[in-house]
């Protein structure tokens, strides 16, 4: 199902400038898709538009196949720690497919699917969620939105402020849902790093609007348009273009760990030998 935004322009009430601007881009599904920008160039506003929060002051977003985007996008905003209110753990989760007109039986199926797949233990369930530690309740907050199972997700900074194992495993099991069950995700992501690894498009924004829009091995190539909007390239493109300059032919486009040990494993052999 592909979203089509058409030159949509948000303004907040109070504010004078736009916080979206002229925004036109087609998201098509089963893409893992990275929201980038400095703080202020509007990625949580776009975000909420995207799931129907806010309705864009002009320009239009469809879904193709005319279905309603508040059914189809669910969005968990920045630390959704802050919006757990039910008792336990698993009445947070069945909250939202509960409302979904669901069976008892599938509804709780769902609700404990999710709580597996983000690896929080059943002698968790009926805790309160605000007994605790951060990092679970970062889960229990995205089991929340797994539980719904929308067609897309999307997540503002799901990973802020996660120890490093929490933040892999989250971003691991958002790219499972788009390889093996086809759906679109949609995250707002600071860490260039991240969007190297997970991530097959790339949109930056800058100041409301849409800058740039493609694969991160393309955008990457970009670092100066990049470092003028107040971002940066990941770890992997700064040693291998380092290299690069430095005499050794490597392809700078190995943006992954994987495929950037693979790139200099093997130019370096052809050096050595
Ligand atoms: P980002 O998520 O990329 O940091 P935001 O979407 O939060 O950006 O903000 C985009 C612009 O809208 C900024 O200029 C910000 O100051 C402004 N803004 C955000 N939230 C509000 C609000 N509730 N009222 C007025 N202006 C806002
Ligand atoms: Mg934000």
């Amino acid at each position: 199902m592909a979203m089509i935004l058409e030159k949509i322009n948000y303004k907040y009430p109070d504010s004078n400038g736009l916080a979206v601007h002229d925004l036109s881009v087609t998201i098509e599904e089963g893409h893992f898709i990275a929201l980038t920008g400095q703080t202020g160039s509007g990625k949580s506003t776009l975000l909420r538009i995207l799931a129907g929060l806010y309705a864009p002051s002009s320009g239009s977003i469809e879904l193709d196949g005319g279905r309603e985007l508040k059914r189809s996008a669910r969005l968990v905003f920045q630390y959704p720690e802050d919006q757990l209110f039910c008792e336990s753990v698993i009445e947070d989760v069945e909250f939202g497919p509960k409302n979904q007109g669901l069976s008892q039986i599938d509804m709780e199926k769902r609700s404990f699917d999710a709580l597996h797949a983000v690896g929080i233990s059943d002698d968790l369930l009926d805790v309160s969620p605000f007994a605790l530690s951060g990092g679970q309740k970062r889960l229990v907050a995205i089991a929340g939105l797994l539980a719904m199972d929308p067609d897309i997700l999307l997540l503002d900074e799901p990973t802020a402020g996660l120890d490093p194992e929490t933040h892999e495993h989250i971003l691991d099991i958002l790219k499972a849902l788009v390889e093996d069950r086809g759906r679109t995700v949609i995250i707002a992501s600071h860490s260039m790093d991240d969007v190297a690894e997970y991530a097959d498009t790339m949109l930056v924004m800058n100041r409301g609007r849409l800058l740039l829009n493609g694969s991160p091995e393309k955008i990457f190539q970009y670092e100066d348009a990049l470092t003028s909007v107040g971002l940066g390239i990941p770890q992997t493109v700064r040693l291998l273009s380092d290299l690069k300059r430095s005499g050794l032919p490597v392809d700078t486009t190995a943006i992954t760990k994987e495929s950037c040990l693979k790139e200099l494993t093997c130019k370096l052999v052809n050096y050595v030998l």
